[in-house]
């Protein structure tokens, strides 16, 4: 099995890197923030408050969170039967996710899914905070992938007006700050850049620059074709 895991800070592109290269690859995708989102908003119905430990880690113990790819390739996100693709990419979810995955119960639950899930397939392409670290301490190839807090919430900005939500860019980065510092100094699995990993920063880069390099990368590490495969 080879694993391909990239960790990173909210809006460094980990998402588009690790869909693109999964592509490229003929790998799977794992979204692990997806995981953690879905869990967010189940918990946000229900009324079960971020601070509540014990209820969260039996909710995701039994979440019945799903990937699967629409007509077009596309991979989507269902939450009990439902598509939340969209519903979780909120801020108020963003925030949520962030505060619900501080939990060791919780993280315990999704990395134990996460890990089943890795064991299924033979290529797998993981994205999220721990995937370098904690998820897959033995993956063939890490990633660190950052960039400047401005330019992350630049383009977080800019996802979310795709998406019809306008917030200020003071708010969007802010935001990402807060994220930043809580990811990183949580007492369980914080967002840390494992010693074995590659670090990308990619300021300024657009996202087939980003993927032309992590390419080039997988190449020289993993001993793969040339050319990726188009399509
Ligand atoms: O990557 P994404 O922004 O979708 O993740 C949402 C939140 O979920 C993060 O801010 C982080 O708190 C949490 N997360 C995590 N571990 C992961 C992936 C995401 O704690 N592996």
């Amino acid at each position: 099995m080879i694993v391909i895991a990239i960790d990173g800070p909210a809006g460094s592109g980990k998402s588009t890197l690790a869909k693109n290269l999964a592509q490229a690859l003929g790998f799977v995708y794992l979204d692990t923030g997806a995981m953690y989102r879905a869990l967010a908003l189940k918990a946000q119905r229900l009324g079960i408050r971020p601070d509540d430990a014990e209820r969260l880690a039996q909710l995701a113990e039994s979440l019945a969170v799903e990937f699967r790819r629409d007509a077009s390739g596309e991979q989507r996100v269902y939450l009990d039967g439902e598509d939340v693709s969209e519903a979780i990419r909120t801020p108020e979810v963003s925030n949520l996710a962030s505060q619900i995955s501080v939990h060791k119960g919780v993280r315990q639950a999704m990395v134990a899914r996460q890990r089943a899930i890795g064991a299924q397939v033979s290529g797998l392409v993981a994205e999220g905070r721990d995937t370098t670290t904690v998820v897959f301490p033995n993956a063939t190839l890490k990633i660190f992938l950052t960039a400047s807090p401005e330019e992350r919430a630049r383009r977080r900005q800019h996802q979310l007006q795709m998406q019809g939500i306008e917030v200020p860019y003071e708010q969007v980065l802010q935001e990402i700050l807060e994220r930043d510092q809580r990811d990183s100094t949580r007492a369980e699995s914080p967002l840390t850049e494992a010693p074995d990993a590659v670090r990308i920063v990619n300021d300024g880069w657009t996202k087939e620059q980003t993927l032309a390099y992590a390419l080039q990368i997988c190449r020289e590490r993993l001993g793969l074709p040339a050319e990726a495969p188009h399509g």
